[in-house]
């Protein structure tokens, strides 16, 4: 198969389709790799290290779009994109269709085939295509929070690991699913004294098994996550209700009685934030204060670290991308159902039931 990895375009991001090592598996695998000329620049990946796994440079995005067989991307299309993708053709990338009318549409008149990353399932009910991109930003949201909590920064002046006679700074993470569990392993690793909020039982017990009393791990009521957030330096937002906005759990009266200078990560900020006074920010202005708590809402907060989050992403995507590859859209898909409950765009249909229900497509 002809695969085609252009440069993302959209602003400010700067992970790419397939690592070098990706398109070295799939040569290995007999197929044909073109890559947009320094697609991959930005974050370490130059245009010798593609060539070196079998790549082809190739000067501009049309030629790719116009040859390809299978597009990889990281982003939703753009619509100059979507312009240039033809019937019969395979997109696998991110797509996030339901809140997207306007894309929908211009895959649907496209004639593509497109597989959305954030569709496929795993045998344990997860997104493993997303999972990643939540480890990325579980990590750094205790990165993150622990430079705002520094007094240039016009945090409180708390250094997370404490020093020898001196306590270490109080974390809670609120939601211990991916974000919350590494969110946690990082507080823990820097020396914080970590308190983890779940009002899933099965899911404590097994935060409980995994951090062996290093992390405290507390029941979620409105009770607790009120005592366990005023009394914190760093509170991580990390919740989801799938399907439905994130709910409100700190709220604006928690404020005042947080130490000022305090800081507040919502990693659920793309669900719309688990905290009252959350509002989405940028990697370029991240932060801004209300009632003396500093606020960090990035929602995109992998695109920040894109080198790292391009090779995890291309850990859990290389495996379908070659089944892709190695047995064409249409057996691939009937041989896994998980692949198969990524299929969003069919030829000119709408396939994935959640988005027609959202958009009012018939499935
Ligand atoms: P997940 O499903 O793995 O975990 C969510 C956890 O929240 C679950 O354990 C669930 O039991 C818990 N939860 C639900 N309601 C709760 C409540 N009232 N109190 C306490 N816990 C509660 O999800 P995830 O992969 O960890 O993602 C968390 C959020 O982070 C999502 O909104 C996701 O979209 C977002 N995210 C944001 C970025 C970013 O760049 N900002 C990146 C990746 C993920």
């Amino acid at each position: 198969m002809l695969i085609g990895v252009p440069k993302e375009i959209k602003n400010h991001e700067y992970r790419i389709g397939l690592s070098p090592a990706s398109v070295h598996e799939l040569v290995k695998n007999g197929h044909q790799v073109m890559v947009e000329n320094n697609g991959g620049a930005a974050i370490g990946f130059d245009n010798t290290q593609y060539e070196a796994a079998g790549a082809e440079i190739i000067d501009d995005a049309k030629a790719i779009f116009d040859r390809a067989d299978m597009i990889v991307k990281v982003k939703e299309p753009q619509p100059q994109e979507c312009e240039m993708l033809r019937p019969g053709q395979l997109l696998f990338t991110y797509l996030h269709l339901a809140p997207d009318p306007t894309q929908t549409e211009l895959l649907i008149k496209s004639g593509a085939s497109c597989v959305a990353y954030e569709t496929v399932t795993d045998n344990n009910g997860g997104l493993p295509l997303l999972a990643p991109m939540s480890e990325v930003a579980g990590r750094m949201s205790i990165q993150a929070g622990a430079h705002h909590l520094e007094k240039a920064q016009g945090g409180s002046g708390v250094l997370l690991g404490g020093v020898p006679g001196v306590a270490p700074g109080k974390v809670t993470v609120i939601g211990g699913g991916v974000v919350g569990t590494h969110a946690a392993e990082m507080a823990v690793g820097l020396g914080a004294d970590v308190t983890i909020l779940d009002r899933s039982l099965p899911r404590l017990r097994q935060l409980d098994e995994q951090f062996k009393g290093r992390a405290k791990c507390v029941y979620s009521t409105s009770h607790a996550i009120e005592a366990c957030v005023t009394d914190a330096d760093l509170v991580i937002g990390a919740v989801l209700i799938p399907g439905a906005a994130a709910p409100k759990l700190l709220t604006r009266d928690m404020l005042p009685k947080m130490r000022p200078g305090s800081v507040v990560a919502d990693v659920a900020i793309d669900q719309g934030g688990c905290f009252e006074t959350s509002k989405a920010t940028t990697h370029a202005e991240p932060t801004y204060v209300v009632d003396g708590v500093v606020h960090y809402c990035v929602a995109n907060m992998p695109g920040g670290v894109a080198r790292t989050s391009t090779l995890a992403l291309n850990n859990a995507t290389l495996p379908f991308a070659l089944a892709l590859a190695n047995k064409g859209l249409k057996q691939a898909l009937a041989d896994d159902a998980h692949l198969r409950n990524g299929l969003n765009v069919y030829s000119g249909m709408v396939t994935c039931e959640a988005v027609c229900d959202a958009l009012g497509y018939d499935y």
